[in-house]
């Protein structure tokens, strides 16, 4: 078989031989999980610049620092703590019996087993890190993998392919390329767990498609990511950090700053810090090689066209830098689109580029209410000194990761979930979080040899005083 795959039928084949090896192999012991995590990490260290380059063809502009610091060392973040760590967590962990059978030597035991082969599609935004991070979760619970890049960065899917089938044993990990079918098929095959890192709509046709074969999903979706200001913030340190933060991979970061709440009396200093900074951070545009391009003509087109919608139903929009939009090329100005109207798309749709909304409020309460009409979103911000304020926000708010004073940094947490909840997703990678959700936790139970159940008059025929006796244990 050809290590590199495009068709159907060759995963379909592929797939039929990681059973066979599965069901071989037993035990996946945790020399051989090291040693697919080293593959993975040697392969993203040797082959870093030709990656990097692919990415900033695809995107028709994106630095390789930022891809290095997201796609490489970020990937190879995930990896590194998964091979340095997974040897406390693969161990079978001992459970207490129930009595009276733990007074008679019945013991039993937890062990968690390598569900099997694991799909995972990825992104574009993070075409690396989205395949590679979950790949550390999924190769520290001892699974195999197929991996599936996103069909919107050609360039990166097929180094990717290319090196993947140069390092791998294409029975521990392999690579699909292809379109929007592939996807459809991928998403339709019998993997024994399918992690896909997209949009909510395609999430829930991938989990329908996943349902077929009653294939569990791990879903990494996006959402509207509210930040909320307090009075008692710093706002011109909350400005400066949101600007660092939303100007990350030109705003196409799942959990990219989306609607950012603002005092009322704050507003105006608000949009001057972050116009400073983010002006600061790009003083160009057009030409400027630190500026991550929007990744293609629809989805700039789809940005530009909610600013222009909500500018036409009337909002203010401050443009940062303060340079007009360039004819041609997709490196566009952030726009900041000031308190648009409600059912505009850009407060309906999640912005995924180099625009935010900012709303302005008088009231925290309403500001909770209002993110609580919406999805669970994917990452909820708050700014702020008042403890008491910061515990009603995050008891009366439900979204995958929080972080506090600044923006992204949960994400970055390698020691902790990084997932979504609701709309914007289920389930989670990274850690021993992400290994228990790539493992089947299986109990065992081991008979105690005497089985006293006949001699307690627990067993047919019952006698007169069976049911009397156990209605004496009906307690609360
Ligand atoms: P998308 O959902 O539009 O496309 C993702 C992939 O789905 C595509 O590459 C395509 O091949 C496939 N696809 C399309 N239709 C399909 C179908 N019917 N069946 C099976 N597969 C199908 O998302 P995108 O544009 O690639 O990425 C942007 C989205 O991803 C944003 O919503 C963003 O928030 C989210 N995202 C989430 C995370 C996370 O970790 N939660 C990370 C990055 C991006």
């Amino acid at each position: 078989m050809s290590a590199q795959l495009e068709t159907s039928q060759q995963l379909s084949d592929l797939l039929k031989q990681h059973r066979k090896a599965t069901d071989e192999q037993g035990v996946v012991d945790v020399d051989t999980r090291k040693r697919r995590l080293q593959t993975a990490i040697d392969l993203l260290v040797d082959h870093h610049e030709e990656l990097c380059a692919a990415i900033d063809k695809d995107f028709g502009g994106r630095h390789t620092g930022f891809s290095l610091m997201n796609d490489i060392l970020g990937s190879l973040g995930s990896l590194k703590h998964a091979r340095d760590n997974l040897e406390q967590w693969v161990g079978s962990e001992s459970r207490q019996v129930f009595s009276p059978y733990d007074q008679m030597g019945a013991q039993a035991w937890v062990q968690y087993k390598p569900k099997g082969t694991v799909g995972i599609m990825g992104t574009w935004n993070a075409p690396l890190f989205t395949l590679f991070s979950p790949l550390a979760s999924v190769l520290s619970a001892g699974n195999r993998a197929v991996l599936k890049p996103s069909e919107v960065v050609p360039h990166t899917a097929q180094v990717l392919a290319k090196i993947v089938a140069e390092c791998f044993d294409p029975l521990d990990v392999a690579v699909i390329t292809g379109g929007v079918e592939v996807s459809q098929a991928f998403a339709g095959m019998p993997f024994d767990h399918l992690v896909f890192t997209g949009s909510t709509e395609v999430g829930k046709k991938i989990m329908r498609a996943a349902a077929d074969n009653l294939v569990p999903v791990t879903l990494e979706l996006g959402g509207k990511s509210p930040v909320i200001i307090s009075e008692t913030a710093d706002v011109r340190e909350a400005a400066r950090r949101l600007a660092i933060a939303k100007g990350m991979n030109g705003g196409q970061l799942c959990i990219s700053p989306d609607r950012i709440y603002v005092p009322v009396a704050a507003q105006d200093e608000f949009v001057s810090a972050f116009c400073e900074t983010y002006s600061a951070l790009y003083p160009t545009v057009e030409d400027n090689p630190d500026f991550t391009a929007v990744v293609n003509v629809q989805h700039l087109a789809r940005v530009a066209g909610y600013v222009a919608q909500a500018q036409e139903e009337g909002a203010e929009v401050v443009r940062c830098p303060d340079v007009p939009v360039p004819a041609v090329g997709r490196k566009h100005p952030l726009s900041i689109v000031i308190n648009p109207p409600l059912l505009s798309d850009i407060m309906q749709q999640e912005i995924f580029g180099p625009a935010l909304v900012l709303l302005t409020y008088s009231d925290v309460k309403h500001v909770v209410q209002e993110i609580n009409q919406g999805e669970r979103p994917l990452a909820l911000y708050y700014f702020g000194e008042d403890e008491a304020e910061q515990n009603y926000v995050l008891n009366h708010t439900l979204s995958g990761g929080v972080t506090l004073n600044d923006a992204l940094m949960h994400a970055a947490m390698e020691e902790a979930p990084f997932g979504g909840v609701g709309a914007s997703g289920m389930g989670h990678y990274h850690g021993r979080d992400g290994f228990l959700e790539f493992s089947h936790a299986r109990t065992v139970f081991k008979s105690a040899p005497v089985d006293p159940r006949g001699e307690w008059g627990m067993l047919p025929p019952f006698s007169e005083h069976f049911t009397p006796g156990l209605i004496t244990q009906v307690t609360r």
